[in-house]
């Protein structure tokens, strides 16, 4: 079933009944079908599949840049993937490479770039769909990207140091010669 039938099969039903009858109508579908509607209500979704329109300023077979229509400066594009992608381990490094070619072009606009990809809702992501937005830096542009520099005692450091090294993914032969140049551990 997609959105569109599943809104009819609820507006057969009196409003009175509407909600019992979506809560019925959910409780038949499988995650996956669940999974299917979300993306079907996905903004990003239908930009990607060409059914709302955007400014496209980049795009290829996996991944799609567009001018934000809500921009925090001009010039501001945000990257995703065509797939409803929802979390950071499932996104691609090929977009981390994309980003780096489009912020380059940018910088060409006020040379101030700012790139940024928020994972989980305490660091501002705000929709399930992955992206990567590239905003373009002019003076006084009221974008504020800061943190406080905290104090903090070398015993901390050197026990977050061992806990964050210990989480990097291990190859089975455990040397040094099992890593490539480019991913040597500590
Ligand atoms: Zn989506």
């Amino acid at each position: 079933m997609n959105l569109e039938e599943l809104k009819k099969e609820i507006q057969k039903s009196p409003p009175e009944k509407r909600k019992d009858k979506l809560e019925e109508l959910m409780s038949e579908l499988s995650p996956e079908d669940i999974e299917e509607l979300k993306k079907q209500e996905c903004i990003f979704c239908m930009i990607a599949s060409k059914k709302v329109s955007s400014h496209v300023i980049y795009e290829d077979i996996d991944y799609l840049a567009v001018l934000d229509i809500l921009p925090a400066t001009p010039g501001h594009v945000i990257l995703f993937p065509k797939q409803h992608i929802i979390s950071l381990q499932n996104l691609d490094n090929e977009i981390f490479a994309i980003a780096k070619k489009i912020a380059l072009v940018l910088s060409q606009l006020t040379g101030n770039v700012n790139i940024l990809l928020q994972s989980g809702a305490l660091a501002g992501q705000k929709t399930e769909h992955m992206m990567i937005h590239l905003i373009p830096r002019v003076k006084d542009d009221k974008v504020n990207i800061t943190w406080p520099a905290n104090k903090v005692d070398d015993q901390i450091l050197l026990k977050l140091k061992e806990e964050i090294i210990s989480k990097f993914p291990r190859k089975k032969e455990e040397n040094l010669e099992s890593y490539s140049k480019k991913e040597r551990l500590p």
